[in-house]
């Protein structure tokens, strides 16, 4: 079942009663960590499978992804809201977790999400530490800053696309939030990056560039549908797969797509090639991943990630 939040009556324009108070889950944090931990002790110690396992790094920074005890064990999972859009919820340990991404341009500081069971709305609090992304000065052809008439149209149709895509909320649950590397390569720092295209501020980089050839193939991160195919001014050539109450992952400037909306997709399931098709400054994949409609930093989710210096590097 798939539902654009926007018409999705029960994620929107939920009030929080007047009953409700702040509440600062003191703990939780240390609770989280003390399993993720553990887990990673049995997994290296005895390859035993655990919770962490299917769950990403925390690091509640922008760009990041917090994850929160909600201190409930109710059969149903609560409904939790970043603002008005819906939060994947997990359960951890028999507990219920809600798994936050935060954006890029969030605040640091003391942020909330308002978790509804049943009748009962009420608020819990996380804290947002600061981060600094790396800046990062880019030379591209000129017509990819300076853009016509006509490209400004184009690029502003497929704003309005992609920004509807993004809106997806799937009910079904993910099987796991852990990634696989869509494609061999390098996996670089470049998220987050504070970028100047031909000494023109832009906006941060909202995905990992990972280097790789023309032609290598590029697999699904993880079980899900595709969401979208197409070709855009910037991303070239695009495939979204929807893993999943509103967890997302973009693979961009491909040679060719192998793929068609609709189509369920197994973890490492070819979706196409590397190639540099949108702006692009050599052959490489735009690889990113969203969660409640905010992008975060995929090295947080890939197993056994490597971090590089990016090397090759476009939008
Ligand atoms: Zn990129």
């Amino acid at each position: 079942m798939r539902l654009n939040h926007r018409q999705a009556g029960r994620y929107t324009g939920i009030a929080v009663g007047g009953a409700a108070r702040p509440r600062h889950e003191t703990g939780r944090s240390s609770w989280i960590r003390g399993v993720w931990l553990s887990v990673i002790g049995l997994t290296v110690a005895g390859g035993a499978l655990g919770y962490a396992e299917n769950l990403p790094m925390p690091s509640a920074v922008p760009g990041g992804v917090d994850i929160i005890d909600l201190g409930s064990n109710t059969p149903d999972p609560p409904t939790v809201l970043s603002g008005s859009i819906p939060v994947l919820v997990r359960q951890m340990a028999s507990r219920w977790v809600a798994i936050i991404g935060i954006p890029l341009s969030a605040t640091p500081g003391p942020a909330r999400v308002q978790v509804q069971e049943g009748a009962a709305n009420r608020l819990v609090e996380y804290t947002i530490a600061t981060k600094v992304y790396r800046s990062q000065a880019l030379t591209v052809s000129p017509k990819h800053v300076d853009l016509s008439a006509r490209d400004v149209a184009r690029y502003e149709r497929e704003r309005v696309e992609l920004q509807n895509a993004w809106l997806t909320y799937s009910t079904t649950p993910p099987n796991s939030l852990r990634l696989v590397a869509p494609v061999g390569g390098k996996q670089s720092d470049s998220f987050g990056a504070r970028r100047t295209f031909n000494g023109e501020a832009r906006q941060p980089h909202t995905g990992m560039d990972i280097t790789a050839h023309i032609g290598d193939p590029v697999y699904s991160a993880a079980d899900g549908h595709v969401l979208l195919t197409g070709n855009y001014f910037f991303n070239g050539n695009t495939v979204i797969v929807d893993h999943g109450q509103g967890f997302l992952t973009l693979y961009c400037h491909l040679l060719d797509m192998s793929v068609r909306p609709g189509d369920a997709v197994k973890s490492s399931q070819m979706l196409g090639h590397v190639g540099l098709s949108g702006r692009s400054t050599g052959p490489h994949l735009h690889f990113a991943v969203m969660l409640n409609q905010t992008w975060v930093d995929p090295a947080l989710f890939l197993n056994q990630a490597k971090i590089s210096p990016s090397t090759r590097t476009h939008q």
